[in-house]
């Protein structure tokens, strides 16, 4: 820092109104800690800006007094990525007044939003002008697009649309210095040179300030079925994903498989949740979407469950019979991370790979995992069919949760070496963050972290966005 604090908060409160610079603790505690509690920063002070020229003049300020800045939307990222570091230096650039939904193009079929709007306003804005936007996400009530566009997030329809960098078409990005990289096309064709937009997706507010986005629209669904399948084992699911894909084909939106102690920490928390096809180790919960006719939808997935359980490859299936019941399916897949954080801490992986490879590592790291933490609990859940799982790691009953995260590092090794030896991701959708840095460093190839590290000094050659995140 060439400037003092007190001369940086004076500049800062010129640019964005005092009343935007929040530097008291009871003020700044909620920007300052991640919503697992697992990182607690501090932080030179709190900005809100509430456009883009103040965003830019944030930035610009902070540039020119050499003060690292930790952008932040909802803050409800799983990684530690929006959380200031100990020191006390860097300041935070909350989003979240950038709230504005600028434009809908129906003919387009896109919309334009600000960063700061929160995911479920957009999913809102979207249908009151008759389309859907399909990135949905448990935590969908706080995040903002401007945080799903920087962890490039997933969700449970990235089977049917994609990750949210399949559903942004143009961005509006503050770079390093201050300047406004106005990039909001809504071309769904566009090959003038580099993809600029994708460096910034995915990039966890190192590359830049993403400050408004062009997404995607969809027709709404006419018609839907949610169902939920008791499987004997993972093998089952994989079987039932790929029986489901080859019936209903696109109409397959989201696939996601529950292990029984999942789905038995979630109905522990909310006891009005129902246990419908009780008794089975495992769980797929599926959508069908359609958007193009209703008739005959549900007959079609009644065949194809019937097929399916007639073949044992379900168990048991029940399919809601209206929307309530169909809210209270997902009701208990969306509760899982909640349910877990109050159960205290636990060692969490959010790995991906292929869809094929699924079973033999899930027995492989099971055997591995009981061998080195005997009476280890598992609680595994995720998107199934991305491949991509929430494969956690609990104390033993009766054990001390917090003293069980010390053993982090070796789980880590064992499942991130078996997820590596398969092909697979150490981190899915979450992203990198503080917490899995040293991970990336040790799984990514040389030369793939070189060409990360020379896109980093090009856009931000002073190291303030963000600095100890991901690389
Ligand atoms: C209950 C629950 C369920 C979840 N389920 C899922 C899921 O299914 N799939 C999934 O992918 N994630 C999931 N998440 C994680 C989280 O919600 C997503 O990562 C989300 O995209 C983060 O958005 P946010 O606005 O909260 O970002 P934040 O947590 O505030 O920030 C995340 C990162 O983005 C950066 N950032 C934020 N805004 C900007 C911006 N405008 N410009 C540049 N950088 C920025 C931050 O610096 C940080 O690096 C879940 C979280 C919870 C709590």
């Amino acid at each position: 820092m060439v400037d003092s604090g007190a001369n940086v908060r004076t500049r800062l409160a010129a640019a964005v109104g005092a009343a935007n610079v929040l530097t008291e603790s009871p003020d700044v505690e909620p920007y300052v800690t991640d919503w697992r509690g697992r990182f607690h920063g501090r932080t030179l002070a709190v900005v809100r800006p509430a456009n883009t020229a103040e965003v830019a003049d944030v930035v610009r300020i902070c540039n020119e007094a050499r003060v690292p800045i930790v952008a932040q939307g909802g803050n409800t990222g799983m990684c530690g990525a929006a959380t200031p570091d100990a020191m006390g230096y860097e300041v935070v650039l909350s989003l979240t007044r950038l709230d504005r939904i600028r434009a809908v193009d129906g003919d387009n079929a896109t919309i334009t939003v600000e960063a700061g709007v929160p995911l479920a306003q957009v999913q809102q804005a979207a249908a009151d002008a008759g389309f859907h936007f399909p990135l949905s996400l448990a935590s969908e009530g706080s995040c903002t697009i401007g945080g799903n566009l920087s962890t490039n997030a997933g969700g449970t329809a990235v089977l049917r649309f994609g990750n949210a960098r399949d559903l942004a078409l143009g961005l509006e990005v503050v770079l390093a210095d201050g300047r406004v990289w106005n990039g909001l096309r809504g071309l769904r064709k566009d090959n003038t040179g580099y993809d600029l937009k994708q460096l910034f997706i995915g990039a966890e507010g190192t590359l830049g300030i993403i400050t408004a986005a062009v997404l995607k629209l969809f027709p709404k669904p006419v018609a839907s079925v949610t169902a939920l399948a008791a499987l004997a084992d993972p093998a089952g699911a994989v079987a039932l994903l790929r029986t489901l894909k080859r019936g209903l084909s696109d109409r397959l939106v989201g696939f996601e498989l529950i292990s029984a102690p999942a789905l038995a920490i979630c109905r522990k928390h909310h006891p009005d949740l129902p246990d419908p096809v009780p008794g089975h180790p495992w769980y797929a919960l599926v959508q069908i979407d359609d958007s193009g006719s209703a008739s005959a939808l549900s007959e079609q997935v009644e065949n194809a469950f019937a097929d399916a359980v007639e073949s044992a490859t379900a168990l048991d299936v029940a399919i809601a019979q209206s929307e309530e019941q169909a809210h209270a399916l997902w009701a208990l897949r969306e509760n899982i991370s909640e349910s877990q954080r109050r159960e205290g801490p636990n060692i969490k992986h959010d790995i991906s790979l292929p869809v094929s490879a699924i079973p033999e590592f899930l027995e492989t790291s099971h055997d591995a995992l009981s061998a080195a933490f005997p009476g280890a609990q598992f609680v595994i859940f995720g998107h199934l069919g991305d491949g991509n799982l929430h494969y956690n790691l609990a104390a033993p009953t009766g054990a001390d949760a917090h003293a069980f995260m010390e053993h982090a590092p070796r789980a880590n090794r064992i499942v991130h070496d078996l997820v590596a030896a398969r092909g697979g991701s150490i981190s899915a959708e979450h992203g990198i963050g503080q917490l899995k840095r040293e991970e990336l460093a040790r799984y990514k190839a040389p030369v793939e972290l070189e060409m990360m590290r020379a896109i980093k000094a090009a856009l931000d050659p002073a190291g303030l966005l963000n600095p100890g995140k991901v690389l």
